[in-house]
């Protein structure tokens, strides 16, 4: 993905309180390696429940806030990551739900999908056997990925919007 400035990342999001806005954890986006990204996912270290999803559509910055349910799926099964497809143990993966509201207070409905835990799907298509990691296989694995998390956003967008 192209590099994000901070004040670009803290208008991008379309479901954000005022409070979550102003409490906003920044990641290290000096360290960051954009090439190897399709989006931006980070978790709230003073809120651990709460994470951020962010990535380009066209020259649009589009940031979600989504919260991790509590308790997680149960141990010893698989799980698939709905962005990135990877089948992972399943503590390694989590329903995340992003409020079709960014009203102070707003309790009403939510938008979930199963994601890796640590929103970091882009780590996760570039890790494992070299044989699964071929460029051609790198590649559409990312393209995919990209499609999954745009139509996600989308999806929670226009939900907001017929809200
Ligand atoms: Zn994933």
């Amino acid at each position: 993905m192209r590099e994000v400035t901070e004040t670009e990342l803290r208008r991008c999001f379309v479901n954000a309180t005022r409070q979550e806005l102003e409490q906003l954890p920044l990641p290290g986006l000096h360290e960051m390696i954009w090439d190897e990204r399709e989006y931006l996912g980070w978790r709230d270290p003073r809120s651990p429940r709460l994470g951020y999803v962010v990535h380009w559509r066209g020259d649009e910055l589009v940031g979600l806030v989504v919260r991790a349910a509590p308790g997680g799926l149960r141990p010893g099964i698989a799980a698939m990551c709905a962005l990135c497809h990877s089948t992972q143990p399943a503590t390694q993966v989590r329903m995340f739900s992003a409020r079709l509201a960014g009203l102070e207070g707003d309790t009403g409905s939510t938008i979930g999908t199963y994601i890796c835990d640590a929103l970091d799907c882009s780590h996760i298509i570039r890790t494992g056997p070299p044989h699964l990691l071929t460029a051609d296989r790198l590649a559409s694995r990312s393209e995919a990925l990209l499609g999954r998390v745009t139509r996600f956003t989308a999806r929670v967008e226009r939900a907001i919007r017929d809200a």
